[in-house]
């Protein structure tokens, strides 16, 4: 089923449909009983595949293809035909994206506005009535062939967003995306045979000054177009923004907007889909505004985004006259988060794109934690009338793929931003195979997007017994279980989370998550796919069990030490070499972590028995390849009593190995690269505690050194 659109059944119903082209009503079976389909007489492209798949699909799920509207056999008009239009329904009489499911007797009108309303009639028809399931690609549940009856059918919708757009990857099948009703399907565009996407024109749908007036083509006999930064004109996407405030800058920018609009409207055409409804003008992905007077004076009276907003709606209130039903869309993204002052707000055709994140990931959009997108969207909303949100679905960078439940309030999440009037959503959710409970968020998301006030314990409910058959209660049971940690430890999973953050599920939560598992499998063995399926939903708990077991990361740095380790060893992970077992072992400090148990587990040195140990300490990055130091540090003496961070500073990773080592003998030694530290530069630290009258004069306790923890730090935080 990841075929393309020329797949076997898809053609199937093109061999059907171009007989419909020829004008006669087709009867695809011969007994009266069995279901009709009618298209139009010369029907569009998105027209053939509405036909098409409602074809394959009723065909799947009737046995022999029979089909009842009370006693006689269904006749489906799919699309723009003569019956629907006797009854005064055509896609003209709908709004875009409207769809209408509606019986006069036998006969059926399946039909939408623009181009997409009658391929959601369909798939409504499919999904409400009938129980086709589409989960992923090539992921999909038809319920076993019955004979089927309806008795009448009035229904019509549309969807609640404008733009439903779902990052997923590069090569995402767009009917995934067009049969649960979104409208753009990231990168992977929608094609004329699904009606085409709401999409973004050339050059490119964000960040995109730099591809207005490239800084590497024009910065030269330009500079005054370009960021004044410490005190030079400097340009470039990752290297600063341009200067807005600069005469004539607005008329370059509205010249090659309208060479945008041509090769957008020109590329469509050629496509066959509707011509691009939103250009974007939007800053650089860098930090680095302009600060000549006129910029300065600019960001003093407006701020910063009132300063890009004054820019971009010069721009866009231009190209009103000759583009009336085009929007221009700007980001509200690093300096320019906070609203503008002084009385600016965005054009009407405007729209404001605010980016989730400072999100807790696992919380709700009315928990504590996630006050400043809450907020953001509360002020932003009075200054502009086109709000739209680029969401998160997955976590990202080393941690990607490890539990966070958040499928639980996510509804309310969608619920809030349509009740404070935003319009559209990116949602970046990257990572299909790897990221946490992919398939249930991936239909809430949908099911958000198309209409955010549905009840979430329905669509769970409905996903989990259908998904995972009599398995479903139990990853249910799960999946509530992580949750309730996660409320309970108050959690914080941030959108590049460390392992730290997903401490709050103990290991003997992941004990008994993997018990629910064990019986979540025996539920439904035998039945491959469903045993499958389950596997799938425990992955990202196994990956926990598996870090844990290599490397364990049971407690997060102390806050305001290092809040953003990228990678933490605690001494108790078991990943430390120990090179001299003679003085160095494992002991329990109450300390640190929890004393009723103990405490945490630390590295003792016994530095009496062994002149190694005398100071300095020593701490270090070595390169065993090459032989050579990364880096190293000495310290004459503690940096004072109880447990401190020694920092080795920032250290730059080589390609090849490397490990690090703590003492002068070098015996302490943390031989593991991960994915992700080679060639970056982090803050390298150590948490030590030196005891003892060899390090504090009239100390009673033993000359011992106690190694705690090795963390890397982001060098960037
Ligand atoms: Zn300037």
């Amino acid at each position: 089923m990841r075929a393309g659109f020329q797949g076997v059944d898809m053609v199937r119903g093109w061999f059907a449909v171009s007989a419909l082209s020829a004008g006669a009503a087709v009867l695809l079976a011969g007994c009266s009983s069995e279901f009709e389909l009618r298209g139009p007489d010369e029907p569009k492209e998105w027209e053939k595949t509405a036909v098409a798949e409602l074809d394959h699909y009723l065909g799947l799920c009737s046995e022999n293809r029979k089909v009842k509207i009370g006693w006689r056999a269904a006749v489906f008009h799919v699309g723009d035909t003569a019956f629907a239009r006797a009854k005064g329904l055509s896609p003209d009489s709908l709004a875009d994206e409207e769809w209408c499911i509606k019986s006069f007797g036998r006969d059926v009108v399946l039909v939408g506005g623009g181009t997409r309303g009658t391929l959601y009639a369909v798939y409504h028809f499919l999904e409400d009535d009938c129980g086709v399931r589409w989960w992923m690609d090539g992921d999909e549940d038809v319920p076993a062939a019955k004979p089927l009856k309806f008795g009448s059918l009035d229904r019509r919708g549309k969807p609640f967003f404008m733009y439903r757009d779902i990052y997923r990857t590069e090569t995402s099948d767009p009917r995934t995306a067009v049969r649960n009703r979104l409208n753009g399907n990231g990168d992977s565009r929608i094609p004329a045979e699904l009606g085409g996407g709401f999409e973004y024109g050339p050059p490119y749908h964000c960040h995109t000054w730099d591809r207005y007036l490239p800084f590497a083509r024009h910065g030269r006999e330009h500079p005054e177009w370009y960021a004044l930064v410490n005190g030079e004109r400097r340009g470039g996407q990752s290297v600063a923004q341009m200067c807005l405030t600069c005469p004539g800058l607005v008329d370059e920018f509205s010249r090659r907007l309208e060479e945008f609009v041509a090769q957008g409207e020109a590329n469509a055409a050629a496509k066959g889909v509707p011509a691009p409804r939103i250009y974007d003008i939007s800053m650089n992905d860098n930090r680095n505004f302009c600060t000549c007077s006129n910029c300065a004076a600019a960001t003093a009276k407006f701020g910063h985004s009132g300063r890009q907003l004054n820019f971009v709606n010069a721009i866009a209130e231009k190209a009103a006259a000759g583009h009336p039903g085009l929007l221009f869309s700007t980001f509200a993204y690093f300096h320019s988060e906070p609203a503008p002052s002084n009385g600016v707000r965005a054009a009407d055709n405007v729209v404001v794109k605010l980016c989730n994140t400072r999100q807790n990931m696992a919380a709700g959009i009315l928990d504590e934690d996630n006050r400043f997108m809450h907020d953001q969207v509360l002020a932003w909303k009075n200054f502009t009338k086109n709000l739209f949100v680029w969401e998160y679905g997955i976590t990202f960078g080393v941690y990607t793929g490890y539990p966070f439940p958040n499928e639980f309030s996510l509804l309310d999440k969608y619920r809030f931003y349509a009740d404070n009037g935003v319009k559209g959503f990116l949602i970046e959710h990257e990572t299909p195979e790897c990221s946490d409970m992919y398939e249930l968020k991936f239909r809430l998301e949908c099911k958000a997007l198309e209409n955010p006030f549905q009840n979430a314990e329905e669509i769970i409910g409905d996903f989990m017994s259908r998904y995972y058959g009599a398995a479903g209660e139990k990853v249910l049971e799960a999946r509530r279980l992580i949750d309730r940690r996660r409320r309970e430890r108050k959690a914080f999973i941030a959108w590049f989370p460390t392992l730290g953050e997903f401490n709050f599920i103990s290991d003997d939560d992941l004990a008994e998550v993997e018990r629910i598992f064990k019986a979540a499998a025996d539920c439904v063995k035998g039945d491959a796919k469903r045993e499958k399926r389950v596997e799938r939903a425990y992955s990202s708990f196994g990956r926990l069990v598996e870090i844990r077991r290599r490397f364990g990361a049971k407690h997060p740095p102390e806050k305001g030490v290092s809040d953003s380790p990228f990678f933490d060893f605690p001494a108790g992970g078991r990943g430390f070499a120990i090179r001299d077992r003679r003085h160095i072992d494992y002991v329990k400090d109450p300390d640190l972590g929890d004393p009723l148990s103990g405490g945490e587990t630390v590295i003792r040195v016994k530095v009496s028995d062994s002149k190694y140990y005398s100071l300095p300490f020593a701490l270090g990055a070595y390169n065993p390849d090459s032989r050579r130091s990364i880096a190293s540090k000495r310290w004459e003496k503690p940096l004072g009593r109880g447990y401190r961070w020694y920092s080795l500073g920032r250290v730059t990773l080589p390609e090849g190995s490397f490990y690090l080592y703590a003492t002068r003998a070098w015996t302490v030694q943390l031989p593991i690269s991960l994915p992700g530290m080679n060639g970056n530069t982090f803050e390298i630290k150590a948490l030590v505690k030196f005891t003892g009258p060899m390090f504090f004069p009239g100390d009673t306790h033993s000359n011992e050194i106690r190694i705690a923890r090795l963390v890397y730090v982001d060098s960037d935080s």
